[in-house]
């Protein structure tokens, strides 16, 4: 990736596009290997701190090269272990990254996009619009920054970072290729040696990139969902004007049809009270969802100011959640976490350089979230 600095920065590369790289500087390709230890497994930013790699190299990296990582604005740490990164991307907007531990898994929600283009009713970074595509290395950079902030290597025992969820803001299959690329160094070994099984995709439901993501890759898939009926789904996802259920769940029952043993697809919905919360609508979801191996994450909304919707009575979610158990479905609730740093689901707060107004001026957005898969994370805008 091309930098304001014109340097290449390294920590955006695979290992294909490491290896090209060294070629162009007429070195061996296995020099791609030991930088990608140092950068993803040790979290070097300093070409002087690569002990194995030759000091004429060294220097000759210098002049081409730079390991960037995103600007840190804030971090915050929750009193119940949750934290928060602001960074700056290169656009000028700001985006959040929420670590979450629990229960002996630390799960990483990451952002791909600044803003989103999608415009779900019940999301504030939707009414925000869309600012940037977050380049490999901004998303990339997420984990290694969460890495480097706990000093662990990846691969050992102790590493603090098990599941990472796509699932921060924005639509991650209309930044494709560069999450590709990033989910690629998550899962490798010599990046952050994270399992497929634990990396997770989170989508409102881009069909043809649905498909074209199986063609490519077998992360695990979560589809916000939030609708048992199309009618309803328009108004809560417009998106689904363009692929309605049929088709979604035929492209999702598709992708989890390869991933072989694991073959089940997460479900996110955020119960919005008197909207899609009804005994009537919690049959209608298991009806909708009858052909497809699935768990499910009910998401109570969290208010936020103008949103126009409110979280339903506990009552009205233990009633909901019941009748899918009835059904047979592994249904969680999500416990919000973090709430004391405004990192809980609803709470995510980035900020998004205004577009229409080429100012410095900047704009505070809520991020609506909703349960990140793997280990119910607290923050994302879903
Ligand atoms: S819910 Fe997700 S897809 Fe919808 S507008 Fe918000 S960030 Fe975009």
């Amino acid at each position: 990736m091309t930098e304001i600095t014109g340097k290449i920065n390294l920590l955006g590369l695979t290992q294909p596009k490491l290896e090209a790289f060294f070629e162009t500087l007429g070195e061996k390709p296995f020099r791609a290997g030991q930088v990608m230890k140092w950068v993803h497994h040790f979290g070097v930013d300093n070409f002087d701190d690569m002990s194995n790699i030759s000091k004429v190299l060294r220097e000759k990296l210098k002049e081409h090269a730079e390991i960037r990582g995103p600007e840190v604005v804030s971090e915050d740490i929750s009193t119940d272990g949750t934290r928060k990164w602001v960074v700056r991307v290169a656009s000028g907007s700001c985006v959040e990254t929420v670590f979450i531990p629990q229960n002996g898994r630390g799960t990483l929600c990451v952002s791909s996009q600044a803003g989103c283009a999608l415009d779900c009713s019940f999301c504030s970074t939707g009414k925000q619009g869309f600012n940037s595509d977050l380049t490999v290395a901004e998303i990339i950079g997420q984990v290694w920054l969460a890495n480097k902030s706990f000093g662990t290597v990846p691969g050992s025992i102790d590493r603090s970072i098990t599941n990472v969820v796509m699932m921060g803001m924005g639509e991650p299959l209309l930044n494709f290729d560069n999450v590709v690329d990033a989910m690629n160094l998550m899962m490798h070994d010599l990046g952050y040696g994270i399992s497929k099984r634990k990396v997770t995709l989170s989508t409102s439901g881009v069909v043809p990139m649905i498909e074209k993501l199986g063609t490519v890759t077998d992360v695990a898939l979560a589809l916000s969902l939030h609708a048992p009926n199309d009618a309803l789904r328009d108004q809560l996802v417009p998106l689904n004007k363009k692929y309605p259920l049929s088709v979604l769940l035929a492209a999702c029952n598709n992708y989890i049809a390869g991933l072989g043993e694991r073959r089940y697809l997460t479900i996110e919905y955020t119960l919005l009270k008197d909207v899609n919360d009804s005994p009537e609508q919690a049959l209608e979801l298991i009806e909708l969802l009858r052909e497809t191996p699935c768990k499910i994450n009910l998401i109570p909304f969290n208010p936020f100011p103008h949103s126009g919707y409110e979280r339903p009575s506990n009552n009205a979610i233990r009633r909901f959640q019941d009748l899918l158990h009835q059904a047979g479905y592994n249904v969680t609730v999500r416990t919000p976490r973090g709430e004391d740093i405004d990192a809980a689901c609803g709470q995510l707060v980035g900020q998004v350089m205004d577009r229409t107004r080429r100012s410095e001026r900047y704009i505070a957005v809520r991020q609506l979230g909703d349960e990140p898969v793997v280990a119910a994370p607290p923050n994302s805008r879903r």
